[in-house]
């Protein structure tokens, strides 16, 4: 610990053993009723990279592979996870807790859209609700037995994604990104808050990659070239994983069936997790 230390571990860059300490005893227990093995959060420095098409993608890959499965939908502002599920019901609570809704096979899901009445009503909250409804998700809301829950974590890093993870007891974080050089400038922030949390970056996702042409299966690369490798290496992190531009995984996810395309592209950061907890 530094002599100028503000005892605010929140907002220090320091690392020392106390602030390692302070982080753990900030995490939440979580709802009675859930036994959740593994939580994975999936960050991106900002939105519209296809964090939330990351989550999912990788939610039903786990489910295809045997395990009970959910998705934490921490994007308050920007719930787009009950929409790429085709999720109409409502979510249901007793008195005790909510409970999440599942999807057609089976993954189970909260959302802030899925207690909404309206799912087009704006959330006009300041941050620490917002943070605070994050949050609610973890300690209220029953959710059983579950192998992999992936957190949809809100994105930047400002208040709301660090009290997230603050909160949350993340087995590592799945870092998305496109190819832009503004992007790439802000996924490195992004990823040193997991650092600056002691979190483990285990994956970094270019999305939006390259387009391949139906006609004549050139790649162009829309967004610029790649900067995957470099950030890579610069941080660490054992995976990387590329996904094109597709208009057929716009489609499914605008209507709702994203469990029913085949995505190849994350195996092997599904392979990675599968073989980690084993
Ligand atoms: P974020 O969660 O980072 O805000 P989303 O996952 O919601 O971003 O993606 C934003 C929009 O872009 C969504 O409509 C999504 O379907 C679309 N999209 C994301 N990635 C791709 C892709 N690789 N190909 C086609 N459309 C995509």
């Amino acid at each position: 610990m530094s002599e100028s230390c503000s005892h605010d571990c929140s907002h220090c860059h320091a690392s020392c053993s106390d602030k390692k300490k302070t982080l753990e005893s900030m995490k939440v227990a979580p709802c009675q009723g859930s036994n959740i093995k593994h939580v994975i959060g999936v960050i991106s420095g900002k939105g519209g990279v296809g964090k939330s098409l990351v989550t999912s993608m990788l939610a039903v890959a786990m489910h295809r592979r045997g395990y009970k499965t959910a998705v934490l939908d921490a994007d308050i502002t920007g719930p787009s996870i009950p929409q790429a599920f085709g999720l109409t019901g409502k979510a249901t609570s007793d008195d005790t807790c909510l409970y999440p809704v599942e999807s057609k096979t089976g993954i189970k899901i909260m959302s802030l859209n899925l207690l909404l009445e309206n799912t087009t009503d704006a959330v006009i909250w300041r941050g620490p609700v917002i943070a605070g409804t994050a949050r609610q998700f973890w300690t209220e809301v029953n959710w059983g037995d579950v192998d992999y829950m992936f957190v949809d974590m809100p994105p930047g890093t400002g208040d709301v994604p660090l009290t997230v993870f603050q909160s949350l007891p993340l087995d590592g974080v799945i870092i998305v990104s496109s190819p832009q050089q503004l992007v790439a400038m802000i996924v490195e922030k992004a990823a040193k808050m997991a650092n600056a949390m002691y979190v483990p970056i285990l994956a970094l996702v270019e999305n939006m990659s390259y387009f391949t042409c139906p006609d004549c299966g050139k790649e162009h690369h829309i967004f610029g070239d790649s900067h995957l490798e470099q950030i890579a290496l610069a941080y660490n992190v054992p995976h990387i994983a590329q996904i094109p531009i597709d208009p057929l995984v716009a489609q499914a996810v605008d209507n709702g069936q994203i469990e029913d395309i085949q995505m190849p592209f994350l195996d092997n950061i599904a392979d990675y997790l599968e073989s980690a907890a084993k």
